[in-house]
């Protein structure tokens, strides 16, 4: 899709971050928004921002793990303004403070239900809309865990998971021969409000190792990129039809090989580098 002025892009986690530094890229493109996030406040305060700067904006509530509210959002979404172009699956949450054997059912329904799902809600709600106009295009917020090797414990099973999931819907959207493409945008460390959403397992109590790394983590996303960079990647990304948009510093693409390497020697992973 290489105009956007005057198309209509939904971005879902637009109250901070990624999301919001989208909106606002999208919006200097001339494109008109609809912000979805749970954070009903950080949505006012962006559309607010948006509007003042002549960009047309509408909010909706919508936690993106409910298959009914992100169908409400498309529909509401299309009564707003009469079509959708540009869907960007970008709510997430950060992971669970805890070893794999600590994560209950409820830890993985919270994760899952917002990372994957969030995405697989999206792509059925909007993609039909979008081949039907014969013209649109997806991107899903996945990240550079999603293609390393899974370091961030239950948050990078959910990113593989959705990098697995935009390759499967680009296959599918292939086969159709439509105008219809998609983007699976992999950040490296973004200074964002991620690390607030991070958790504690239900059974695990106080460790020193497991806070050292939540220190680490927050400490990375504080020194990460700025969102508006990212932004910025994805719009040229979309213009040039590219499917892995890939941002952060050059580290990833070593770390990659040397994935790639182990599993084809038989090698257990290698040890991460955060
Ligand atoms: P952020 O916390 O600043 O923004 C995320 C937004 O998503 C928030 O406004 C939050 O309210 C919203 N959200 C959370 N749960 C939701 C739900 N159930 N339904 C709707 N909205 C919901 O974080 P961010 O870093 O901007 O995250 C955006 C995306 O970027 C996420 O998918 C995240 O995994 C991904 N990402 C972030 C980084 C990073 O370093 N910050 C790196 C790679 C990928």
């Amino acid at each position: 899709m290489k105009e956007l002025r005057g198309k209509v892009a939904v971005v879902t986690g637009a109250a901070s971050g990624i999301g919001e530094a989208l909106a606002t890229r999208l919006a200097a493109e001339g494109m008109k928004l609809v912000l979805a996030d749970v954070d009903e406040a950080g949505l006012e305060r962006v559309a607010a921002a948006l509007v003042r700067g002549g960009a047309e904006a509408a909010v909706i509530r919508c936690d993106v793990s409910s298959a009914q509210q992100v169908e409400d959002l498309a529909r509401e979404a299309l009564s707003a303004f009469g079509a959708v172009h540009l869907v960007c699956n970008n709510a997430g949450i950060a992971g669970t403070t805890g070893r794999m054997w600590e994560l209950d059912a409820a830890d993985w329904q919270r994760i899952l239900g917002v990372n994957l799902l969030g995405a697989a809600n999206g792509i059925r709600a909007f993609v039909p809309l979008l081949l039907r106009q014969g013209e649109g295009h997806v991107v899903n917020t996945a990240s550079q865990a999603g293609l390393l090797p899974a370091a961030l414990g239950d948050y990078s099973v959910t990113k593989h998971a959705v990098v697995a999931l935009s390759e499967a819907l680009y296959y599918d959207l292939a086969l159709t021969g439509s105008g219809v493409g998609v983007s699976v945008l992999c950040p490296g460390w973004v200074r964002t409000n991620i690390a607030s959403s991070r958790r504690v397992a239900g059974a695990a109590g106080p460790d020193p190792m497991r806070e050292a790394v939540s220190d680490l983590l927050r400490a990375r996303i504080a020194g990460g990129s700025d969102p508006a960079e990212v932004a910025d990647r994805v719009v040229a990304g979309i213009r040039e039809g590219r499917f892995y948009i890939v941002t952060g510093d050059d580290g990833w693409a070593n770390a990659l090989r040397t994935r790639v390497e182990d599993i084809v020697a038989s090698r257990p992973p290698s040890p991460p580098s955060l």
